[in-house]
C-alpha cells in the first residue's frame, strides 16, 4: 500500500492517505515532546522501537479477542492502520501511583493500588488535555453511554493482558494510557503502545523511594540514558522471537 497525500503530523506521527479510503499510514517520528509540547526533543530510533512495539502489542490483543487499528507493518517506520474516527478521550490505567496522579492526590510514587483504576483526559491541547468523567464526556457529546462501557471494559482487559506479558519479561506495568477509535461502527484500540505511552518499571527492584523507568519518563525527568531504555525494553520484547 502507498501512501497518497499527508493527513496530519502530530507531535511523534504523521498520518497520510491511501488509495483505500478505509486505510492510513502512520509513519513515526524520533521526535518527542512532554508537558503539552513545551519540552521537545529527540529520541533516535524511537519511532522504530514505537512502531514495531505497537504493532506486536497490538497483534498479541487482538489474539486475545480485543479489536484494534492494526493492519500492517510496512517497514520499520511505517504501518497500515484502519482509517478510524478517534474519540477524544484519553484513557488512562494505572496499576500504580506514579506521575500525575501521585502530585494530584498527594500520594509517593511507587504505592500499589489494590486494584487498577482509570480515568479519563479530555483530549483538547488547547485547554491541555483536562481530567473528566463518564458524565463529563456524555455532557460534552464525546462518546455514548455504550461506547464509554466498551471504552472501559476493553482497557481493563487490555491492562490485564498487558501486565502479564510485560511481566514475563521483568518489567512492570505501572500506567498506561489508551485511544480508541470508531471505524464501521466498531470502537477499535487506535493510537499506539510504547514507552511514549506506558510507564514500564524495571520489576521487583523499586518501592515508594526508588525504581527504574524504562520508558519517556527518563526524557521527561532528565534521567539520562533514554534511548538505552528504549533499546532495552525493545530488546526484552523481541528476545523470544
Ligand atoms: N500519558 C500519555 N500521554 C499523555 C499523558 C499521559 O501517553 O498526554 C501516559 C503516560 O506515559 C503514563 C500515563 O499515561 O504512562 C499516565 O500519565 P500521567 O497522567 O501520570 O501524566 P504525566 O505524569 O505523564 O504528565
Amino acid at each position: 500500500m502507498k501512501k497518497t497525500e499527508q493527513l496530519y503530523e502530530g507531535k511523534a506521527k504523521k498520518v497520510f492517505a491511501t488509495e483505500n479510503p478505509d486505510y492510513v499510514i502512520v509513519s513515526y517520528k524520533d521526535d518527542a515532546t512532554a508537558f503539552n509540547g513545551l519540552k521537545k526533543g529527540t529520541i533516535a530510533g524511537k519511532g522504530v522501537i514505537n512502531n514495531k512495539m505497537s504493532n506486536m502489542l497490538m497483534q498479541f490483543l487482538e489474539k486475545k479477542g480485543i479489536h484494534t487499528h492494526y493492519v500492517e507493518e510496512i517497514d520499520d517506520r511505517n504501518t497500515v492502520v484502519k482509517k478510524v474516527r478517534i474519540v477524544p478521550l484519553e484513557v488512562i490505567i494505572r496499576n500504580v501511583a506514579a506521575g500525575s496522579f501521585s502530585k494530584r492526590y498527594g500520594v509517593a510514587e511507587g504505592t500499589a493500588f489494590s486494584a487498577p483504576t482509570i480515568e479519563f483526559s479530555y483530549k483538547n491541547d488547547d485547554l491541555g488535555d483536562p481530567l473528566i468523567n463518564d458524565y463529563h464526556a456524555l455532557a460534552l457529546n464525546l462518546a455514548t453511554a455504550e461506547e464509554i462501557e466498551n471504552i472501559k471494559k476493553t482497557a481493563f482487559a487490555v491492562n490485564e493482558a498487558l501486565k502479564e506479558f510485560f511481566r514475563a519479561l521483568n518489567v512492570d506495568l505501572i500506567d498506561f494510557k489508551l485511544e480508541f477509535g470508531r471505524f464501521k461502527g466498531e470502537i477499535v484500540l487506535a493510537d499506539e503502545i510504547s514507552p511514549d505511552t506506558c510507564r514500564f518499571w524495571e520489576a521487583g527492584t523499586w518501592d515508594t523511594t526508588q525504581h527504574t523507568s524504562l520508558d519517556k519518563d527518563r526524557f521527561r525527568r532528565d534521567l539520562g540514558g533514554v534511548e538505552d531504555a528504549y533499546a532495552e525494553i525493545f530488546k526484552r520484547l523481541t528476545a523470544g522471537e
